[in-house]
């Protein structure tokens, strides 16, 4: 059930935190529920998935609950046998498509296909794309992919008609942050020890040498270049002290 989320770096402890997520499942998918235990009084919690408020990339303790609780142990339920995977974000079913040896899956659009196939397409789909953090400084994602209403993407992509989007269960769209950041002409772009990622405009990255308020001038001069350019207001997925 969590094999999309192949190669996310962290502990446990930290996934229900952000809620992680990639290529269309988030680990909501299979949590059942968590100890926490409050800072204040030492007592121990336990959160299902209604009282952690997931949300993409959300959940309590990145809102109300900020910096009141730590997260001790989470519980998920997996499937262990092959079951319906989620193909449903195009890089993965190309991937699965191409297939391991350059031969395709049967069944790339997730009826038979196992989970171990899902799991090393998007292994092979990060390594392309991703720097390893002990490699490169980052913290994968900085931004989140902006949701805005249906009057908003039509107005959009009135003049980006190849603007990637996905439609959203409640009407609204979601956008491709990296996308609105290469636009804006950032991708690959690089000062002193700071810069862009050269193959994912969403991941900030340091070089050498660069400092946290290095990092978050860059980011700030990002959100301003792409409010100005599309109007839409790009939101840190990190948290920043
Ligand atoms: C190359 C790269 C790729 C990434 N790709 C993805 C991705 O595809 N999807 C995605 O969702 N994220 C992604 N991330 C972000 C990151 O992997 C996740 O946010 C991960 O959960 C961070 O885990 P960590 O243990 O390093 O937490 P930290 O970064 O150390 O902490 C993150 C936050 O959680 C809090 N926290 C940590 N542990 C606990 C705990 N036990 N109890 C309470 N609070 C806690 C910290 O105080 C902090 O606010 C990526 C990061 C990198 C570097």
């Amino acid at each position: 059930g969590l094999e999309n989320l192949a190669l996310i770096p962290g502990t446990v402890g930290a996934a229900p935190m952000q809620n992680i997520g990639a290529y269309g499942v988030e680990q909501e998918r299979c949590f059942v529920e968590l100890q926490a235990m409050e800072r204040s009084t030492r007592e121990i919690h336990t959160f299902d998935r209604t009282t952690c408020e997931f949300g993409y990339r959300e959940s309590v303790f990145k809102n109300t609950l900020r910096d009141r609780y730590v997260i001790v142990s989470v519980t998920y339920r997996l499937a262990k046998a092959p079951h319906q995977v989620n193909v449903t974000y195009r890089d993965v079913d190309e991937e699965m498509a191409r297939g391991r040896e350059g031969e395709k899956v049967e069944g790339s659009k997730g009826e038979t296909v196992e989970i171990r196939d899902v799991y090393e397409a998007v292994v092979r789909i990060r390594t392309r794309k991703l720097p390893d953090p002990a490699v490169i400084g980052n913290a994968g994602s900085f931004f989140k992919n902006p949701v805005v209403s249906a009057e908003t993407y039509a107005a959009m992509a009135a003049d980006h008609v190849e603007m990637p989007h996905y439609p959203q269960a409640d009407g609204s769209v979601k956008l491709a942050a990296a996308w609105l950041i290469d636009q804006c002409g950032w991708k690959g772009h690089r000062e002193d020890g700071i810069g862009v990622h050269d193959r994912q405009a969403l991941v900030l990255v340091n070089h050498g040498g660069a400092t946290g308020a290095d990092l978050i001038d860059l980011a700030r001069r990002i959100q301003r270049s792409v409010k100005d350019r599309f109007g839409v207001d790009l939101t840190p997925e990190v948290n920043v002290w």
